[in-house]
């Protein structure tokens, strides 16, 4: 039998491999893999240039492609492989998706030496909305409180 180190270690190399050759075919240097249960369910890797979509990042494309594969919006019982640190975009997503555990291979200062800056976003999160370097202003918040309202008294909601 298999020691735990080693199967941790055979999730990551795979999310490496996916990585290196995400950078072969034209994407970001990028892999993710999702396992329950001891079984691979989903693999991905970054897709922002070649889809041209900004959050076709490792992690967000492999939580998609789980959910779809289980059928579900929860992947409580899971748990990613990740190349690198998550930006702020995917450990939300992670949060979203109640993912149990991360594993992840370089750190986000890793991969700010190579140029992708997600300390940057980390660092905007802590800032008041109006200072952040993409301003946010609120506005039409008591229009906007009426879907809310909506929500909270439809009693056949699903929630998540
Ligand atoms: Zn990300």
């Amino acid at each position: 039998m298999k020691k735990q180190k080693d199967i941790h270690a055979e999730y990551m190399v795979k999310a490496i491999n996916l990585a290196k050759r995400s950078v072969a075919k034209g994407g970001g240097p990028f892999g993710a893999v999702i396992v329950k249960d001891g079984v691979i369910v989903a693999q991905g890797s970054n897709c922002v240039t070649l889809n041209n979509d900004p959050t076709a990042h490792a992690e967000v494309i492999t939580i998609r492609k789980a959910c779809k594969k289980l059928q579900t919006f929860d992947l409580s019982g899971c748990e990613i492989y990740t190349s690198c640190e998550p930006c702020p975009m995917c450990l939300s997503a992670i949060y979203w998706a109640h993912i149990d555990k991360i594993y992840y291979g370089c750190t986000k200062d890793d991969a700010k030496d190579i140029g992708f800056d997600d300390s940057f976003i980390y660092d905007q999160i802590d800032l008041k909305p109006e200072k952040r370097s993409i301003p946010a202003a609120n506005i039409l918040r008591d229009q906007a409180l009426g879907a809310f309202r909506l929500w909270d008294s439809k009693e056949d909601k699903t929630e998540y």
